[in-house]
């Protein structure tokens, strides 16, 4: 399958159209952004790591009867996907206090979570993703209450196949992001990415951070970490 025209060019990835009309190529980049695009930067060969691992994972997650956007995997950077309507919400799901979750109500990052959390931000830049919950997501006709039901299932079903699968990789999966789409029949897929730019991936030992975190704040080792997580995965 090749691309024709370029559908979207976003922060971190592209969308080509195919021949099929319900089909496109997302092509990972290097580029990484934070803070709602104010932090820019580059981690060179993050394209491939988040290309490869996404796939991986949702290979993994598809086995495990969560149904995805994923067709095949055509180069490094580049993979053959189910073409979607976004539903416009980042679905956020968290295991142990960090990021926005600690800031907010005041408490230190690393307390694990007796059950996992759900929160929902709606998928809009320029109002800079604000958080709502399911309420406003229906009221703003973001989606269907089934549709909200169906997202919760899958995200929560998510988090326990990734829990395991990371926990047999010496890693910590803290909190991550996911993003659903719809098929033309309306049937949710999961869609997008699961990558060290959208998940917390912590060394079960250590805690070393080995995700976006070490390029948001500035710690370092940003290459080393993609490559690390790549590495434990592929087994290579
Ligand atoms: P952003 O839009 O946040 O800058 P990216 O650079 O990752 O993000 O761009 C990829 C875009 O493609 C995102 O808007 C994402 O919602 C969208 N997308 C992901 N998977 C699919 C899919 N299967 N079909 C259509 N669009 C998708
Ligand atoms: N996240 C993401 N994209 C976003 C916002 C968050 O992938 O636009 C991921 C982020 O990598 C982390 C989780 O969602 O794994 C929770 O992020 P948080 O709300 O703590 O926000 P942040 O610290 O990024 O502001």
């Amino acid at each position: 399958m090749e691309k024709t025209v370029q559908l979207y060019e976003g922060k971190a990835k592209k969308v080509f159209a195919t021949e099929d009309e319900n089909l496109c190529i997302v092509s990972y980049k290097d580029d990484a952004t934070a803070f709602n695009g104010l932090k820019k930067g580059t981690i060179v060969g993050k394209g491939i790591v988040n290309n490869r691992m996404s796939n991986m994972l949702m290979q993994l997650l598809e086995k495990q009867g969560v149904p995805t956007h994923f067709v095949k995997e055509l180069s490094d950077r580049d993979t053959l996907v189910k073409k979607v309507s976004i539903v416009p919400l980042e679905v956020i799901i968290r295991n142990v206090s960090a990021g926005s979750f600690a800031k907010h109500y005041g408490v230190a990052e690393g307390i694990q979570f007796d059950e996992p959390t759900i929160e929902f931000s709606y998928k809009n830049d320029e109002l800079g993703d604000p958080l709502l919950n399911s309420y406003h997501a229906l009221a703003l006709k973001l989606a269907t209450k089934e549709e909200i039901e169906t997202i919760k299932r899958l995200a929560f079903k998510v988090n326990e196949v990734l829990i395991a699968y990371f926990k047999t990789l010496g890693i910590r999966l803290v909190d991550f992001k996911l993003e659903f789409g719809r098929l033309p029949d309306g049937i949710i897929v999961l869609a997008d990415e699961i990558s060290p730019d959208t998940c917390r991936l912590w060394d079960l030992k250590t805690n070393e951070k080995l995700d976006k975190d070490r390029f948001r704040r500035d710690m370092g080792g940003v290459e080393d970490a993609y490559k690390e997580v790549f590495k434990r995965l592929m087994g290579e």
